[in-house]
């Protein structure tokens, strides 16, 4: 009976799968008709032999990319969720796709990214043996409560038999491993690390643990950084993989003093991603000389950095996420790190394209200020939340002239096609179609 339950269910995904892909429909689907009719089929499969999961909030799909892409250059049999279905119809799809019609995975190494909120569902039946945690932000809020929520959702998705792999440098990261089977990755002292946070806001003050207030010897960025509590001993544990030096302006990090890697886009968020990708190669099995080889000048192909012209215009498209403060901070460090002369676009005129929200106090939590730099000679602040925009931007320093408001991306863009200065659009997933459609026509 289990048998040809089985048989069924693999055959009816990927029969859905291959008239979905004619449609041009996503990779959910399929997984999600087959959950309808065998809700517990994962519990009757045979999974790959060695599972490798990456959750948090942000740089999961980044850091997905580059561990398949380190595995596959070194040989390995893998699967992964390369369209970024990361929730549990996603991961059903892609792994009774790589199964056979007896439901014996195909591939030896399986590679999922999950949502961090819905872990739990994903790994009911399908247990990773390891489990790597990048970070924990303030993201959408609206869906997904505070950082500490998505810590309790986290913490049920987690099994016995676990190895956890975590970012040491993130204080509510490393307290996953309290108690549990857990290696660490992490960043010593770098030469551009700060004294104090300056971002807007700090979710490192207080100790996870305890509650009192914890110190930090240095801050890499907002609150990740070597943070101590005085009061119940808590701190940054030791790393197994760590990075001991990184030059943003040259392009590279070294990893255990020994192992350089050329980035071909230079920030301390792809530093993190190329770390984690080093460890996960490493605990594959791959020499450390073959993973430095195939991160060395990779060129990250998911499509968040785009580079465009339009009318007079020439620049790149930074996609960001909305209600993701740290996401935009990154956007926004490209802006400042960059010395010439520019001009920035940021578009808010859907907040989700999977829900509906209003809220915008998220624009509160994003180190706008920074703008406030000279070579940023112009900032046009765009969408329908428009009027959100520039309240938010009344409050910073920026001198007001160089702030233009449009009602609409269209109006926005009517003024960008004569702009002479190189430009950054920073926006989201959700709006970065709006923008595209009409550089691709040629005009408004
Ligand atoms: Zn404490």
């Amino acid at each position: 009976m289990k048998k040809i339950k089985v048989f069924l269910a693999v055959l009816f995904c990927k029969t859905v799968r291959f008239f979905a892909k004619l449609l041009g429909r996503g990779s959910s689907l399929p997984g999600a008709l087959t959950l309808k009719f065998f809700p517990n089929i994962l519990k009757d499969i045979t999974p790959p032999e060695t599972i490798i999961a990456v959750t948090g909030s942000n740089g999961k799909t980044s850091t997905v990319e580059l561990i398949a892409h380190v595995l596959k250059e070194s040989g390995a049999s893998l699967v992964y969720n390369k369209e970024g279905s990361n929730q549990i119809e996603g991961v059903t799809t892609m792994l009774l796709c790589d199964s056979t019609l007896s439901g014996k995975a195909k591939s030896k190494i399986a590679l999922i990214e999950s949502d961090e909120r819905f872990a739990k569902y994903t790994f009911k039946y399908i247990k990773p043996n390891y489990l790597f945690i990048t970070n924990l932000y303030r993201d959408q809020l609206t869906r997904n409560g505070h950082p500490e929520w998505v810590y309790a959702s986290i913490n049920d998705a987690i099994s016995d038999d676990v190895t956890l792999v975590l970012n040491a440098d993130d204080p509510l990261v490393s307290t996953f491993g309290k108690n549990r089977n857990a290696l660490y990755f992490g960043a010593d002292k770098l030469s551009f690390d700060k004294d104090k946070n300056d971002s807007v806001y700090d979710d490192g003050k207080y100790c996870p643990i305890c509650n009192a207030p914890m110190s930090y010897d240095y801050y890499h960025y907002n609150h990740i950084g070597s943070y101590s509590c005085p009061k119940c001993g808590f701190k940054k544990p030791q790393t197994k993989w760590t990075i001991t030096d990184a030059n943003l302006q040259d392009k590279h990090l070294t990893i255990n003093g020994e192992h350089t890697i050329e980035l071909s886009f230079s920030s301390i968020y792809q530093c993190y991603n190329s770390l984690v990708a080093f460890a996960a190669a490493d605990i594959a099995g791959v020499k450390a000389e073959d993973a430095v080889k195939a991160l060395s000048g990779y060129k990250m192909q998911s499509g968040r950095i785009l580079d465009f012209t339009f009318g007079k215009a020439q620049g790149t498209l930074l996609v960001s996420k909305h209600e993701n403060s740290v996401s935009y901070d990154q956007s926004i460090n490209v802006v400042t790190n960059c010395k010439e002369d520019c001009a920035v676009l940021i578009i808010v005129d859907k907040i989700s394209r999977k829900y509906h929200t209003e809220d915008t106090s998220w624009l509160w939590d994003i180190d706008f200020e920074k703008l406030n730099s000279e070579n940023v000679k112009k900032i046009y602040l765009a969408g329908s939340y428009y009027n959100d925009l520039a309240v938010r931007f009344s409050v910073t320093d920026i001198p007001e002239d160089k702030l233009v408001v449009c009602n609409s991306v269209e109006s926005a863009m009517e003024k960008l096609k004569d702009e002479e200065s190189f430009t950054y659009v920073i926006t989201c997933f959700s709006d970065k179609g709006k923008f595209l459609d009409i550089v691709k026509k040629g005009e408004v």
